[in-house]
This record gives C-alpha cells, structure tokens and sequence, in this order.
C-alpha cells in the first residue's frame, strides 16, 4: 500500500488551496484526487469569475474577509507568479429597514474601507445600476473581480510543479481511521496516509460523517445569464468602472448579484439562490429559466433591452446560517471543508490555510 503524508479528495478551490498550505508549510507525499476532470462544470468551482467583498451581515465573515485579502489571496499571488484579482468597486444595496441594515451594521466601523453612500451617488456612480427609493447602499473599496477560472489553472499548474499528484476522474470510495493515520481508497489505488482532508463540496454528505458537517448541508442549483446589448458593453461594464454588486432584498428569494464584463463574456447577473428543496448533485438539472434571468436583467440593468449572451449552472451547498466549517475529526487524522453556501471562494486561500494547519495538527 503506497504511504504518502496526505490525501485531499476534491480539487475545487478549497482541496487545491489546502494542497497548496501543505505544500508551503513544507509537506511533500501529497496526494489531490478528484472525481472528475481539471475545470469540470459539476461543483462549485468552475466559472471565469467570483466577487469577493469585505461587506457582509455577520462580523466573523468580516474579519475573516480582511484576513483573506491581507494574507492569503497576496501569498497565493506571489507563489503562482501574478495576481488573481482585479480591484472593482463593490455596491451592496437594499431596503434600508431589511436585511441589508444588517450588512451595515457589521460592516461599518469594522475597519474594512467601506462607506455608506446614498441612492443619487449610487445612481451617479453606477447609472446601468437600477437602486429603488428607499435603498440605502454600501460601497466597498476593498472589492474586486476574483478571477476564478485562472485562479484553479494556476494553482493546479502550481502544485503539479511543487510534486503534488492530481490524480484527475479519481473517485475516492472510502476514508478509513486506522492505526498511525488514514486509508483513502479509490477503484485503483488505497493510500495510507498521516492524514486525509475532505473538500468534497456537493457531495460533501457522501463522505464526510455527519458530525463533521455542523448540520445538515442542501444542495442548491445556481443559473447565471451573461448580457450584452447597447449600453451594456465596452468600458462601460469593465472592472474598475462597473461595481461587482449585490442586492439585499426584503427576502432570501429576493437577493441576486452581478459581476462585470471580463474578457468579453457580458455581465454576469444571478439570483444567489439559497432556500429551496435541494437537489442531488449527481441528478440532471432541468432547463436553465432564460426568460426568468432575462427578466432580472431587465429589472436591473437601466438599459433598453439587454441580451442574453450566454448561460452558466452551478452549484450552492447550504449551510445553516450559511456558516463556513473547518474541522478535523477528535479521533482519526481527517479535516473536512463543509463551506460554501454560495460564498466561499474568497475564503478559499484561507480555509486551505486552516485545512492545512488542522491537518498538520500546528
Ligand atoms: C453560481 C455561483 C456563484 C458564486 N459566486 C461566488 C462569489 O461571487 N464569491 C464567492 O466567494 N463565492 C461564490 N460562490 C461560491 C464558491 O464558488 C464555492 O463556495 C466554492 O467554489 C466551493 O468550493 P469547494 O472546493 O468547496 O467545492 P467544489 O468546487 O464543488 O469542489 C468539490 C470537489 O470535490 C470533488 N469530489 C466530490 N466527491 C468526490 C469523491 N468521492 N472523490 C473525489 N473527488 C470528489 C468534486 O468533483 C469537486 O471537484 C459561487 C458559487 C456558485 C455556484
């Protein structure tokens, strides 16, 4: 049975940035499995592009955003030879008696450089933004476009050429507790590792035990439209000029974000859908709703008749509280990520972090 230090099963960002910690913190036997293939569409991970913000409606999320952009996105940075984000300016907006008085709350005098801005400044700034009367409006300076897609390229690029093994359509069966560590057993191959991390993301209920998870995790289906159409292109909805954004409604149904026009791709808009039944990842999805996408960009976007260019489906795994878990199991050497809930991946160089220390016991 090959020895090696550690496993990470999942390559989504959170199993590639704690392969990353483990590395830099000097491991070498390691080992990333992944069901499927590198850029695969079937998790979380995949897309060109990610918001990530310092204005949130909790403290810890925050702090641990100051902490992400501080450290952890910078060292990635470094290592892999170039930046991942692009600065933007991020607006957050919503009823100011709703929801959005919460995000507000915990974010001004945080310390993170965001301001409160009324809606006619909001409106000057961002006019292909639609804000209502009534709207109160954060506008985050610490905001940028992650760039998602190039992120997981070069990361993976990255550990191939610190020697970590990505073993690619690798479906990982089984993580045993036994004596002095951990097996991981695929269809080919079983390891006996110091230590195994579980970043399974969606299927995270198919391996992880149940107390690892902090409660029950629901899989949500997530569609994105990317528009076009006059007035909605050029430098017009470039970064730096047009915000990455969100809207804070009077309900959870009622929240949907949007991201800039990267390399021509129109700007991204989407419900950040977080109630619902849930599905089975490994179920098919019905039709994207066009006409449901087309109709948000019509409400939001103050131009004549956005187009469609291009849609986008993804998947949200749902926690209580949409909290963020990293925890490492009393009795046996196994560390699982349960974190996504639709906004993890600008937490990732942080959890891989915490993964990484929790399964290095430091
Ligand atoms: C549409 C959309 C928009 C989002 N927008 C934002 C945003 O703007 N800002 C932000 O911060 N976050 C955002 N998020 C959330 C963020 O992308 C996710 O939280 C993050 O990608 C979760 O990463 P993960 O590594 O946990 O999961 P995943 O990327 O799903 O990775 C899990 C991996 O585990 C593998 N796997 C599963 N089971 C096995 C097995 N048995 N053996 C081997 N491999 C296995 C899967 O193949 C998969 O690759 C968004 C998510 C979506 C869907």
């Amino acid at each position: 049975m090959p020895q090696v230090d550690h496993v990470v099963v999942g390559a989504g960002i959170n199993g590639l940035c704690t392969a990353f910690w483990l590395r830099q913190r000097g491991a070498s036997r390691i080992v990333v499995c992944d069901r499927f293939g590198p850029g695969h569409d079937r998790g979380s991970s995949h897309g060109a592009t990610r918001i990530t913000r310092s204005s949130y409606d909790a403290p810890r999320f925050v702090a641990m955003a100051q902490v992400a952009h501080a450290e952890c996105w910078p060292q990635l940075e470094r290592a892999v030879g170039g930046s991942l984000r692009t600065p933007t300016p991020g607006l957050f907006f919503g009823p100011v008696d709703g929801p959005f008085a919460a995000y507000a709350r915990a974010t001004l005098g945080s310390g993170a450089a965001v301001e409160a801005i009324d809606v006619m400044t909001a409106r000057r700034r961002f006019p292909l933004l639609r804000l209502h009367e009534g709207d109160g409006a954060l506008l985050d300076h610490t905001a940028a476009v992650v760039l998602a897609a190039a992120t997981m390229q070069r990361l993976a690029a990255w550990l191939s050429a610190a020697d970590v093994a990505l073993r690619w359509h690798e479906p990982v069966a089984a993580v045993r507790p036994v004596a002095g560590g951990v097996e991981v057993a695929t269809a080919t191959t079983t390891w006996h590792a110091r230590s195994a991390v579980l970043a399974l993301g969606p299927w995270t209920g198919s391996l992880a035990a149940a107390d690892a998870t902090g409660g029950p995790l629901v899989v949500q289906p997530q569609e994105v439209g990317y528009f076009a159409g006059d007035g909605l292109d050029g430098d017009a909805v470039a970064p730096g000029r047009f915000p990455v954004w969100a809207r804070i409604g009077r309900t959870a149904e009622d929240f949907h974000y949007g991201l800039p026009a990267v390399d021509g791709s129109g700007v991204k808009i989407a419900v950040h859908r977080t109630t619902g039944d849930g599905v089975d990842p490994d179920a098919p999805l019905p039709a994207i709703a066009e006409a449901g996408l087309l109709e948000l960009a019509r409400e939001r976007f103050a131009v004549a008749a956005p187009h469609l260019r291009r849609t986008e489906r993804c998947l949200y795994t749902m926690a209580r509280d949409h909290d963020l878990r990293v925890a490492r199991a009393a009795e046996a050497p196994v560390v699982t990520i349960a974190a996504c809930s639709g906004h993890a991946f600008k937490f990732g160089p942080l959890l891989g972090r915490m993964a990484a220390d929790l399964a290095l016991t430091r």
